[in-house]
């Protein structure tokens, strides 16, 4: 008789980061349903993706243009592909700023997309948080006040806006403190590397 096929790695390390989701969003009182888990694949083979995606999962995330266009049609068209990098074209000049704002020009940021710019939808708020963790719980808070500010700004309910807050390292902080979208990469497909010269 056979062995069964061992688990690819990828495949283990999403198993466990679903748990530890779950368990995040039974502690912060909500449904899993509620958190959607974006599985960063940039600079990881399609074939690594291909099993994350065998095991059942199909939301994930990449940060530059190109490497979506080229990985997306090699791969099954059901799934749902997040960008969230900085968008590079000349088109978002109008935006006050294609990377992000300082917390306090949120309102005016999310008015503007939500009043001026009618090909966008405006559906949340995303922060990264300190990249040394020594402020993760404030970057957090600062986040959710700003959806408080936003909503009321635009009139709509705090559900209308998607707080996408946690990485590999703080995820289940985020949940707790109310993300409804985490955007894990490393814990799932293991470090990235990068060629030499890039900076990233
Ligand atoms: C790369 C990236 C992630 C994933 O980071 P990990 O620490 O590997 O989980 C999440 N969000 C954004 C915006 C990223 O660029």
């Amino acid at each position: 008789m056979a062995a069964p096929a061992m688990e690819s790695l990828a495949v283990t390390a999403l198993r466990s980061v679903m748990l530890r989701v779950q368990q995040a969003t039974e502690r912060s009182g909500r449904n899993a349903d509620q958190i959607r888990v974006v599985a960063v694949s940039k600079t990881k083979p399609v074939s690594l993706i291909r099993q994350v995606y065998d095991a059942g999962h199909r939301c994930f995330g990449e940060n530059y243009v190109q490497e979506l266009v080229e990985k997306a049609p090699q791969l099954p068209d059901d799934i749902e592909w997040r960008f969230i990098g900085r968008l590079q074209s000349n088109k978002v000049k109008m935006l006050l700023s294609k990377s992000g704002v300082e917390p306090s020009g949120c309102v005016e940021l999310a008015k503007h997309v939500k009043l001026g710019c009618p090909n966008l939808e405006f559906s949340g708020l995303m922060t990264i948080g300190m990249l040394d963790y020594s402020s993760t719980p404030e970057n957090f808070e600062t986040l959710s006040n700003c959806r408080i500010e936003v909503c009321k700004a635009l009139g709509i309910a705090e559900e209308q806006c998607e707080l996408s807050m946690g990485m590999s390292g703080d995820f289940e902080q985020a949940i707790e403190m109310g993300s409804t979208n985490v955007r894990i990469g490393s814990t799932i497909f293991g470090p990235r590397e990068y060629p030499k010269k890039q900076a990233n």
